[in-house]
């Protein structure tokens, strides 16, 4: 089937500029050899006349100037010869010449006194047609000042050669460079263009499977760099969406699991409810209790994504205002005053003085709790969490540490990454989200603010932050 030639094509395009070049080329070579080529030749040897006349007169009453009339005539093919004001001949003389005195054609030399005349310059340079010659001549002439009186003229004749059967060989062989070289500029452009047009054509069709969800594809280097450049931009974006696209993935799992869970618990600590413990108040109690809590970590999980996405999508731009750390760090934790007063957890607050940072004190309040609530999570008997506000100088230092399990090296960087959950049964566990560290990261990150982690697998950790005064 003939595939129909997209005109918009590089291919396409490429193609047809090359011809089109070829094709002037070949059309000026046409201009200039063959139109032009007559006028051309006569333009030429005016030119050629009126500088060799020129030099003779310049030349005239030197030494051997009767040498040069003579090896130029040869040399050059013209005829030179040197009148008298009467149009006698003074050069070229022979033995006979001196006897018979032969004049030049009495109308020729009138036409020459007339055409001399009417010249601007010191020379004259004009063509003759003749009915006894075939070719028009070219006639030059010139006064040669004579200190004796009277004065001679320079007299140079020169037949315009016929260029008929050159302009013919010339014609023969551009019609043959022509064809060979149109043929060529078809045949190469195109080759060309495929060359080039190739690795594109591999590109889209290895855009069109990662269209199609593949992101295990590879964009193939070409032969020419900016096709590597292309490549190579490619294979990071797809690197890019493909961690995207996985992280999407985790995300709808883990939210879906985690909305799972407790409506499951819900629905049947109702059922139970309403089937066996309606009428125990102790059970019944119980179970509204269990239900309470599932609501409660619902909403909490409810919360913290539509955190997550107000601090990632950055609507909320830091407004920095000067407030104090530390009055923040004690409000967070009247907050755990539950923990504090029912499972004995002991927190220390250690802080300079003036504890005043640069910052949005309702984010870094979250950020606090979290870190917080991390500690709180993560502890296990040792239930012990400092909290040191240190003064740096330009900067101010604040580190959560706990005395709890710790985190693996190999999970150290992985922590903050959006629900991202260490795989461990821990006792409250089922209390995180996932989500907590990312919107911690979020906020740091719009505050410019430093940040990270040390820890060890059961010795604790200490999640730290700085923020300038
Ligand atoms: P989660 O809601 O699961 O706590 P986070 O984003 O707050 O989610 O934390 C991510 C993971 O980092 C946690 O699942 C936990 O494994 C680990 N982690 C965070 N803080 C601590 C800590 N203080 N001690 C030990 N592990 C921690």
């Amino acid at each position: 089937m003939l595939k129909t030639i997209d005109k918009k094509s590089l291919k396409f395009k490429m193609w047809t500029y090359f011809v089109i070049f070829a094709a002037f080329i070949m059309l000026l070579l046409w201009l200039l050899q063959i139109v032009f080529m007559n006028s051309y030749y006569e333009t030429m040897k005016t030119n050629e006349i009126k500088k060799i006349g020129n030099s003779l007169v310049t030349e005239y009453g030197k030494e051997g100037f009767e040498d040069l009339l003579y090896t130029t005539s040869l040399n050059e093919g013209i005829a030179i010869q040197i009148l008298d004001e009467n149009g006698g001949l003074i050069y070229p003389l022979n033995l006979i010449d001196i006897i018979m005195q032969p004049r030049l054609d009495y109308r020729l030399f009138g036409e020459f006194l007339i055409n001399l005349a009417k010249s601007q310059s010191d020379f004259v340079i004009y063509t003759r047609e003749d009915p006894r010659l075939q070719n028009p001549t070219l006639i030059y002439g010139a006064i040669l000042e004579n200190k004796e009186g009277s004065n001679y003229f320079l007299y140079i004749n020169s037949a315009l050669q016929p260029i008929d059967s050159t302009v013919n060989v010339l014609k023969n062989q551009l019609i043959i460079v022509t064809v060979i070289s149109l043929g060529l500029a078809l045949v190469l452009s195109y080759a060309i263009a495929t060359r080039l047009t190739k690795p594109i054509e591999k590109i889209t069709k290895s855009a069109e499977v990662l269209a199609g969800g593949n992101y295990n594809i590879n964009f193939e280097k070409g032969d020419y760099t900016e096709i590597d450049n292309l490549a190579d931009t490619l294979n990071y974006a797809t690197k890019e969406l493909s961690k995207t696209e996985k992280l999407r993935r985790d995300l709808i799992a883990n939210v879906s699991h985690d909305l799972r869970t407790p409506l499951t618990l819900i629905k049947s600590y109702g059922e139970m409810i309403r089937d066996i413990s309606g009428n125990n108040e102790e059970k019944r109690n119980y179970h509204v209790k269990t239900i309470i809590d599932e609501a409660d970590r619902l909403t909490r999980l409810v919360n913290d994504l539509l955190d997550l996405s107000k601090a990632q999508s950055g609507i909320d731009a830091i407004e920095f205002k000067k407030f104090d750390i530390k009055e923040t760090t004690e409000r967070v934790l009247e907050r755990f005053n539950y923990y504090r007063d029912n499972e004995g957890y002991i927190f220390v607050l250690n802080s300079i003085t003036d504890g005043y940072v640069h910052g949005e004190e309702e984010k870094i309040e979250q950020v606090i709790y979290n870190l917080i609530s991390n500690a709180v999570n993560y502890s296990e008997d040792e239930k012990e969490i400092t909290i040191n506000i240190i003064d740096e100088g330009d900067q101010v230092h604040f580190e959560v540490v706990d005395k709890g399990v710790g985190i693996e090296n190999e999970d150290l960087a992985n922590i903050w990454d959006r629900y991202y959950k260490v795989d461990k049964i821990h006792k409250r566990s089922s209390v995180g989200t996932g989500i907590g560290l990312s919107i911690v990261k979020s906020i740091l990150i719009g505050h410019n603010a430093e940040y990270g982690v040390d820890s060890k697998v059961g010795l604790g950790s200490k999640f730290y932050f700085k923020l300038s005064k």
